[in-house]
């Protein structure tokens, strides 16, 4: 198996309301039955997600997420080939908006707001990884 990691960003779609639970539901057990792991930030304005499996079963995952109307304007910021998981205990973490998180993306970014776009690839899965999840 190529164990493939992939990391995009997106925008919430103001115009279709997405109900978070609902999302986490079919995430973790569509990812559960394709032995996909990974994390999923979320606030107000972006997702930024973190997909990790067999190389085949993440770009088809990919490509069905990116149809979804609740989001738009992703962007492909990695894929490439890993060596280990590194959210081997989660078929989604879901990382929050909370206080705590806003403390830890201030101390990688500068900023209590996350803006991926000013972020690398690197810095943001070190970030997701630093992220409480739950
Ligand atoms: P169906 O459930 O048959 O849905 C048909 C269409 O409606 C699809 O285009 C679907 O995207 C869309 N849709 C489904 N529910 C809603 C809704 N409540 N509101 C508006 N449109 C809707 N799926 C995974 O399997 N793994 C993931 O890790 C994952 N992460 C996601 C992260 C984000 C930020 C988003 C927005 C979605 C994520 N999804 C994930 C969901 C994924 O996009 C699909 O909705 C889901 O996998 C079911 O796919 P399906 O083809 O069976 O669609």
């Amino acid at each position: 198996m190529h164990l493939t990691r992939l990391i995009y960003v997106s925008r919430r779609n103001p115009d279709v309301p997405t109900d978070l639970e609902g999302l986490l539901e079919t995430s973790r057990r569509r990812n559960a039955e394709n032995q996909i792991t990974g994390a999923l930030w979320v606030d107000g304005t972006y997702f930024v997600q973190v997909l990790e499996g067999a190389r085949h079963v993440v770009s088809a995952t990919y490509h069905r997420i990116s149809r979804d109307p609740r989001h738009t304007d992703l962007e492909l910021v990695s894929c490439e080939s890993v060596s280990a998981r590194a959210f081997a205990d989660w078929s989604m973490g879901y990382c929050g908006d909370t206080r705590s998180n806003r403390q830890t993306i201030l101390k990688f970014s500068g900023h209590d707001q996350l803006v991926p776009g000013e972020m690398s690839s690197s810095s943001l899965l070190s970030l997701v990884q630093a992220l409480e999840v739950s």
